[in-house]
């Protein structure tokens, strides 16, 4: 396909439970319990570099950085998104803007926001390239009832 623009999409979800630091957007939120997963769990960055390949037609993280795999044990999910990045332009693309929102009842996301785009953009994002949006679930759902974090985004690539 001979197009300078590509557009991909991220989901992702992870459990919350005691005893596990809530990481988002390259930073820790203070709260009582955190996300699940073999990494650090960072399910925004997580949905964000699923767009991010989708867009370059590269597959998924899952490929990439498998929880089988020891050494992805704890990993900054914000360094993994620089090598999705360097996967990127290894094909001549680059990264033109994401759209991410991340879906949680608790807790409050909205003063966090500035932060988390400045770890994205310090973890290779193109500045100003990132907008993030935080939802609740209004109480449905597994969002709602704080049983998980779920978070979606949209990438815009664009050959180099
Ligand atoms: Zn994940």
């Amino acid at each position: 396909m001979d197009c300078n623009f590509r557009v991909g999409i991220g989901y992702d979800c992870h459990q919350l439970v005691e005893g596990r630091r809530l990481i988002l957007g390259g930073m820790e939120i203070p709260f009582e319990r955190g996300l699940q997963g073999h990494s650090d769990a960072d399910v925004l960055t997580h949905a964000l570099m699923d767009a991010l390949l989708g867009a370059a037609g590269l597959g998924d993280i899952g490929e990439y950085f498998p929880d089988t795999d020891e050494s992805f044990l704890d990993a900054r999910s914000v360094d993994l998104l620089g090598k999705v990045l360097s996967f990127l332009e290894k094909d001549g693309f680059m990264p033109v803007n994401a759209d991410i929102t991340v879906a949680a009842e608790n807790p409050f996301l909205r003063p966090h926001i500035g932060q988390m785009i400045l770890n994205l953009e310090n973890g290779g994002m193109p500045v100003g390239s990132v907008n993030i949006k935080a939802t609740r679930g209004e109480g449905m759902g597994f969002v709602g009832r704080e049983e998980g974090i779920a978070a979606m985004a949209v990438a815009l690539i664009r050959r180099v």
